[in-house]
């Protein structure tokens, strides 16, 4: 789970990619980096915890000089939650200097690395990134060929921006698991996670990069763009409309809220027979989905809970008793909306089901009288190897219990999910014939599209 972005050809570089990058501190907020090129020498700047805190004025404008960037903010777990791993990762060899910053997860990360290691590399992080800079260093040729033959030896998920001494290239792995879009801002063109972080700092989305394609960036030119791999079938992380991206980020041809406002107004069609006198968001994720069940069931929309903006997401705390802690202080009920009320209480997903129990029983002491818990999407059955931090299979609740089960694990009147068949229609292009097909949707199925074997790499994001 990683934020990236990337921009050319622009005297305010960094400070570009570090307002990019506070757009997309959501995607992880435990570290965040910015290499700068173009100027001077390259140079990596990388410190643990939140943009806001790290890139002040002083290394914005002092300290980072140049005139392109690349950004990284990481999510990780916290075994693996330290500077080393920090990115964008740079490096020196025979085609210049180079950094990448990387969202995803190569799945046969082991696999190469042991091939490389055999070879005399040496490694100086744990993340699965690093093989990557290894892969383009012994590769010989053009740029082009370098790239595109790397790229080639990786499976699983990657979208990388990846920055020489003066070019600016983006990749998407084949299936396109991650996102990754191509903007621009005057002369510059921009590549980020999410076109949200584009649009922000005043640039425009022009479009998402195809699967499988590499976009090569020079001096405010596109100097080629191909794809390195064709695949039959595009697998985009369905998950990332669910909970990751930024309700206002663009997501094939319309935005994540479009997307969530039909998952809660398909749930409604679901729930048609339950009667209830409030329809109530988990914040912030479940408010879209809340508003769109509201409007089909014409059941009144209530704002049950304040929440605390300074804490920040209770999952993304890499310890349990850390992340107890902050779920105390971030989320509390208003006892007038809740009291007395029967409430349907919809959030975007049931995980490790701690989140949504300790909410019922929050609830409850606020004296509501019946909770119907919705899900905007379908038990989570399955790890995710594809980039999105999920909890091995045993932690997932969904994995080993009923929905039954669940519900009386919860404490909640009823339980509905999503069902996968509206989720997909909520989330997919507008008349698209072939719909089902463009998503990966493996935490839901348990089906994976490249190989998971015992020793896949899960702990990099
Ligand atoms: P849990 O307590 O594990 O069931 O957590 C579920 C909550 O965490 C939901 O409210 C989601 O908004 C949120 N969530 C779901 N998936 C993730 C993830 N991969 N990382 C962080 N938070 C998540």
């Amino acid at each position: 789970m990683c934020g990236i972005i990337g921009i050319e050809n622009n005297d305010n570089a960094a400070v570009l990619a570090s307002a990019g990058m506070l757009t997309l501190q959501h995607r992880g907020e435990e570290s965040a980096g910015i290499t700068i090129s173009g100027k001077k020498k390259m140079k990596t700047f990388t410190a643990m915890g939140l943009v806001s805190k790290i890139f002040n004025e002083d290394i914005l404008l002092n300290k980072l000089p140049g005139t392109a960037a690349i950004g990284h903010v990481r999510y990780t777990t916290s075994a693996k939650s330290s500077l080393t791993n920090a990115q964008p990762f740079q490096i020196s060899c025979i085609h210049g200097n180079i950094a990448v910053a990387h969202n995803g997860n190569i799945t046969n990360f082991l696999k190469i690395k042991k091939e490389v290691l055999k070879k005399g590399a040496i490694f100086n992080h744990t993340s699965d990134t690093e093989i990557l800079l290894h892969l383009i260093a012994m590769s010989k040729g053009s740029l082009v060929n370098v790239i595109a033959s790397s790229m080639r030896k990786l499976e699983g998920a990657f979208s990388l921006v990846i920055l020489t001494d003066r070019t600016l290239i983006g990749v998407r792995d084949e299936h396109g698991f991650r996102p990754l879009v191509l903007g621009k801002i005057e002369n510059s063109y921009i590549i980020a996670s999410e076109s949200s972080a584009i649009e922000i700092i005043g640039g425009a989305y022009i479009r998402d990069i195809k699967p499988g394609e590499v976009i090569i960036i020079e001096k405010g030119q596109i100097k080629k763009s191909f794809l390195y791999k064709t695949s039959e079938k595009q697998n985009t992380c369905i998950f990332e409309q669910v909970y990751f991206s930024r309700p206002d980020s663009i997501m094939f041809g319309k935005t994540v809220k479009e997307a969530r406002i039909k998952m809660g107004q398909f749930l409604a069609l679901q729930m048609k027979n339950i009667k209830a006198d409030i329809v109530m968001p988990v914040p912030d994720t479940g408010y879209f989905a809340a508003l769109g069940f509201a409007r089909t069931s014409k059941i009144l929309f209530e704002n049950g809970f304040v929440r605390n903006h300074y804490v920040g997401r209770s999952f993304i705390k890499p310890s349990q008793n850390l992340r107890d802690f902050t779920a105390r202080l971030k989320l509390r009920p208003i006892r007038e909306v809740v009291y007395g009320k029967d409430i349907i209480l919809i959030d975007d997903s049931i995980v490790r089901g701690t989140t949504s129990k300790r909410l019922i029983n929050l609830l409850k002491n606020y004296g509501v009288k019946k909770i119907h818990f919705a899900v905007s999407c379908p038990p989570v059955i399955g790890s995710c190897y594809y980039g999105i931090d999920t909890p091995s299979k045993e932690h997932l609740i969904a994995a080993n219990n009923s929905v039954e089960q669940i519900r009386k694990y919860l404490g909640a009147d009823s339980l509905t999910f999503l069902n996968l068949g509206n989720l997909v229609k909520a989330c997919s292009y507008v008349n698209n014939k072939d719909e089902d097909d463009i998503f990966c949707k493996s935490c839901f199925t348990g089906k994976y599209f490249t190989k998971i074997s015992k020793t896949t790499y899960k702990e990099s994001y």
